[in-house]
Formats: structure tokens, sequence, C-alpha cells
């Protein structure tokens, strides 16, 4: 198992698992049995994502570097004309039809 980031809390944690996994990533989360214990414990030194290919940790930080980059941008509101519910910007589809989304910085695409 090999260490590729630390979180700063359970939600964290989870959607950078989310992430990794779906880029075909095997991810495993530990330290979430103590998070009852924080408060106590600093959160960061508490979760950790550990996959278990040294071939693919490069990869994962990558994907988790472009992952955190892309969070600091706030992407506007979308609007799903199949279901007609709004999403936050980061979807690349709707979470209640799963229709795909066009691509926010692109008008009209
Ligand atoms: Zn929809």
């Amino acid at each position: 198992m090999i260490e590729v980031a630390t979180a700063g809390n359970m939600v964290e944690a989870m959607l950078m698992a989310d992430e990794l996994k779906s880029h075909g990533i095997k991810v495993f989360v530990s330290g979430g049995y103590l998070s009852g214990a924080i408060g106590e414990l600093p959160a960061d030194s508490v979760l950790r994502l550990y996959i278990n290919s040294e071939a693919h940790v490069d990869r994962a930080k990558a994907i988790l570097t472009a992952f955190d980059e892309a969070k600091q941008v706030q992407l506007p509101k979308r609007w799903c004309s199949h279901c007609e519910e709004w999403l936050e910007g980061q979807f690349e589809h709707c979470w209640q039809c799963g229709n795909a989304m066009p691509d926010p910085l692109k008008p009209n695409s």
C-alpha cells in the first residue's frame, strides 16, 4: 500500500477516492474509524488515501492535483434541459438523470 494523499475530512477523502476510482485506480481510505477522535487529532494526519500499485502513484497524484485545482475554479450553475434540474458547475453529468452536460467553458456547445 502506497500513500498518495491525506484529506482534511471524510467528505474530502471520499471525493478524492471517487475521483481516483473514476480513473480506474483502486483506492483505500484509512482512518475513517478515527473520525470520532477528530478535535483531538489533526484530521489531515488521520485520513489517508492509499493505492496498491506503485505503477499508478504518479498518475494518482496528478489526478488528485488536477482535482484540487478544479475545486478552486467556481463554475457557474448549469441547467439540465433533460430533467429540468439545476446542477453545480463541476458536474459533467446530471446527478438526477445522468444526462451529459455541455462544457461550461464553451458557450452553447
Ligand atoms: Zn438531468
